[in-house]
């Protein structure tokens, strides 16, 4: 089958300097920047992709669906239950998302080779979150919204780098 991802429209640039295009209302905290970093690893893995900023699992999130090119608003605490199983009202038959996800996710990699980079292990990401929490207490917003961008923008590498954040936060051994 050939499928061809359908062309979401792009975030404007100026938009991706705003610390809202990653967080919608939330602080930059290391807490909600690892919340973020694994819902849009979690959408991505269910073909959807953020058109806003993440804004917490119970506030409407602005989301296109990379299945159709439906764009609108959902809840997170729905989406990561892959709720509803429809998706949306008009999306293609349930019977192909199936293969339709398994198409998306051959734009899936492993490592990221963004021109801008993103932390995709534990080691890496664990740089960019003392970065963050060391730019927030200068107030040194460029930087802070460099590092949330590394940690929750949009990467090919997205379920890589969400493996790494959550393997820092397993309890050491
Ligand atoms: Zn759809
Ligand atoms: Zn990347």
């Amino acid at each position: 089958m050939t499928y061809e991802a359908p062309r979401i429209a792009p975030r404007n640039w100026r938009t991706e300097q705003d610390l809202g295009a990653y967080l919608a209302g939330l602080r930059p905290s290391a807490r909600n920047v690892t919340s973020a970093a694994l819902a849009v690893a979690r959408i991505d893995e269910l073909g959807w992709a953020p058109l806003g900023g993440y804004p917490g699992s119970d506030v409407l999130w602005p989301v296109a669906c990379l299945m159709c090119g439906w764009s609108g608003t959902r809840f997170y605490s729905h989406l990561r239950r892959a709720r509803p199983a429809m998706r949306h009202r008009g999306c293609l038959p349930q019977s192909e998302h199936p293969s339709l996800l398994s198409a998306l996710s051959a734009y899936a990699a492993d490592t990221c080779r963004c021109r801008r980079g993103h932390p995709t292990t534990v080691h890496e990401v664990a740089d960019v979150l003392v970065a963050l929490q060391r730019a927030v207490r200068e107030d040194d917003h460029g930087q802070v919204v460099a590092h949330v961008r590394a940690l929750t923008g949009p990467c090919p590498a997205t379920a890589a780098r969400a493996q790494a954040v959550r393997a820092l936060h397993k309890p050491p051994k």
